[in-house]
């Protein structure tokens, strides 16, 4: 229940819908109802029946006689003056209009149920995305992408076909059956006393059906989110796919999840095909037992009830199966409508990890230095930084260089803000960085990864990722300086070719290039490069390392290099070890211990540079 209110919230301004709702709604009862009465008249006039006359025009009140008079008395005038076959064109065109107008009006109070619904949708998936861009970055290697993309897909459109029965089983079914009950008490008090008693019967069957359904429901999204990881992965990796001749485990794997999600929905749907045939069966057994004890009660001899009055009731307690079985078949698409609210709610609960403050400070410009003091930080349980100090002097290049797995990348994802520190504190000139707003710290920076980030766009457009100002001149002003101007114009469309899905038109080394064009044209005034170009052949790493070069003249560079030929004038060069930084200083200072692990890092990839 509780996750029903949350949605509701969703559904602001409800005034704005519930209104005309109940406007229109009760509008399109009125006209429904008037069609039916007035066949009435329709009949008075074919059966010549004179016993409704009325002679003089009724005195104006707001009541249903008063409009009932009227009508008879101008009636009984058209009858005076066009005949009975005027009288009946007249009837049945407001027959024709009353219909029109009942059918106008439940189309609109259904359309204005409908955009409320959709509303709701739209605003809960809105909240999703918003949540989901703010997510911490270790948020996403924990979860998987299909987990994420099924709670923004199925999960939201499960509750979109909620919506609509939990809107009809609050509004509208509970006021049918307490008007229906409040007449069937009207007419007898001791039999529907009785009838009550045994409801709570089919309701707890009802319920055991219900609540195996939301075990499923829950399994069914599960899957589905398993399915889309996999799909995912599978295109992602489509080349090493075919390259490995993997084909058949991952159509097996795929096989294998589609197979267990439908045998999943097989289950649903006969849980909730049952929920019809046995709502059915127990109104009917309902009934009969009423009639027994309704019958008896009859039969009794000073009799309580009439007969007559008891045919009526039981016709009337047959109505009341309608509304109750929708009732009923409502309540299972509700536990799936939860259960996907409370996948979708446990995401928009995720707490940020990194948080900016109330009143976080927006930090301008870097002036001085970039400085770590006794950084801890773990994933988790598993401590990756313990206790790393640098001092990074605005104008110079500091080089982060070790064995794969020490925490360099770690590091660096700690200067954007990406993770918190743990312990100890990062500062910007003296500011600690968790005091200032997560935008402010990041347009200080430019970033440079291994993998270059692209989009399925064209080139420009990936250059100038996130600064719609940039002009196309600034454009390939950066594009020169990254050394991309000369392949971007010989591609097809020159600055307007698409690159295709995550680049993957254009080789590793331009794709790199791209990247660093990006990152010339924020111009920031702090740069980390992660290993940018050890992904690269000879050949284009070449290019690319020209590139950097360009790009780190004039600026704080943060470079972590896997070829440490290419970080030989760095200013320092740190030696990064399980989480420690174990030696420091400049080259020919690190080249001074030849017991060191510089030193060995660097015989080893010298080795191997004559051997290749
Ligand atoms: P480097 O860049 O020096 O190769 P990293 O900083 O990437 O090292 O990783 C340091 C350690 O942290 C590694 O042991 C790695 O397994 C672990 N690690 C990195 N990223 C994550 C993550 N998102 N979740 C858990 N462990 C991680
Ligand atoms: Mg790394």
């Amino acid at each position: 229940m509780k996750i029903y209110f949350r949605l509701l919230q969703y559904a602001k301004p409800i005034q704005k819908y519930i209104v005309p709702y109940v406007l229109f709604s009760i509008l399109g009862v009125i006209f429904g109802l008037l069609n039916f009465t007035l066949l009435i008249p329709v009949f008075d006039i074919l059966f010549n029946n004179e016993a409704v006359q009325i002679v003089v025009k009724p005195v104006f009140s707001f009541s249903v006689q008063y409009f009932k008079d009227q009508f008879y008395y101008s009636l009984q005038e058209i009858i005076a003056q066009h005949g009975k076959v005027g009288a009946l064109y007249f009837v049945c065109i407001i027959l024709v209009s009353t219909v029109m107008l009942s059918n106008l009006f439940k189309y609109l109070s259904q359309r204005i149920m409908e955009n409320w619904r959709i509303h709701i949708v739209m605003e809960l998936r809105s909240a999703i995305f918003d949540k989901i861009m703010h997510l911490h970055l270790g948020y996403f290697s924990d979860q998987r992408k299909g987990d994420l993309i099924a709670r923004v897909t199925s999960d939201v459109s499960t509750i979109q076909g909620s919506i609509t029965n939990s809107l009809v089983v609050f509004f509208k079914e509970p006021l049918t059956l307490i008007g229906y009950f409040a007449v069937l008490f009207s007419m007898s008090t001791q039999l529907t006393l009785f009838t009550i008693l045994i409801i709570p019967v089919s309701g707890i069957i009802i319920s055991r059906l219900v609540k195996k359904l939301k075990r499923y429901a829950n399994n069914a999204q599960v899957y589905f989110g398993n399915m889309i990881s996999l799909l995912d992965e599978s295109l992602g990796g489509i080349r090493v796919v075919k390259a490995f001749n993997a084909i058949e485990y991952v159509k097996d794997r795929l096989k294998h999840q589609n197979y267990e999600y439908s045998k999943n929905q097989r289950r649903i749907v006969a849980r909730q095909q049952l929920a019809s045939p046995i709502s059915e069966f127990l109104g009917i057994t309902t009934i009969a037992v009423i009639l027994i004890y309704g019958g008896a009660l009859v039969m009794e001899q000073q009799s309580a009830l009439s007969a007559s009055t008891f045919i009526a009731y039981i016709i009337l307690f047959s109505q009341v199966l309608g509304p109750a079985k929708s009732l009923t078949n409502s309540l299972g698409d509700i536990q799936h409508g939860i259960v996907s609210g409370t996948r979708v709610f446990e995401l928009l609960d995720v707490p940020l990890g990194v948080k900016d403050k109330p009143d976080a400070i927006v930090i301008k410009e870097f002036t001085n230095e970039l400085k770590f003091q006794n950084v801890h930080f773990s994933y988790g349980d598993k401590q990756v930084l313990k206790g790393v100090d640098l001092t990074l002097t605005k104008g110079k290049t500091i080089a982060l260089v070790g064995p794969s797995g020490g925490g360099k990348t770690t590091i660096s994802d700690l200067i954007p803000r990406f993770y918190d520190p743990e312990e100890g504190v990062i500062t910007i000139d003296g500011l600690d960085i968790r005091e200032c707003t997560q935008e402010s710290v990041r347009a200080l920076m430019g970033v440079v990864n291994q993998e270059a980030i692209l989009f399925n766009d064209t080139i420009a457009n990936n250059i100038a990722f996130g600064m719609p100002n940039a002009t196309p001149a600034d454009i390939e002003q950066a594009a020169r300086v990254a050394n991309a101007h000369q392949f971007i114009c010989e591609s097809e469309n020159g600055y307007d070719t698409i690159i295709g899905d995550r680049g993957n038109k254009l080789s590793g080394g331009q794709k790199q290039r791209l990247s660093i064009a990006r990152a010339v044209l924020r111009n920031p005034p702090i740069l980390l490069l992660d290993e940018a170009t050890s992904a690269l052949d000879t050949e284009s790493e070449r290019l690319v390392q020209d590139a950097l070069t360009n790009l780190m003249k004039n600026r704080t560079t943060l470079v972590i290099a896997h070829r440490l030929s290419t970080i030989q004038h760095a200013d320092e060069i740190l030696v990064v070890q399980k989480g420690k930084i174990i030696e420091r200083g400049s080259h020919t200072d690190l080249l001074g211990n030849p017991d060191g692990l510089y030193h060995r890092l660097l015989r080893m990839q010298e080795l191997q540079h004559k051997t290749e």
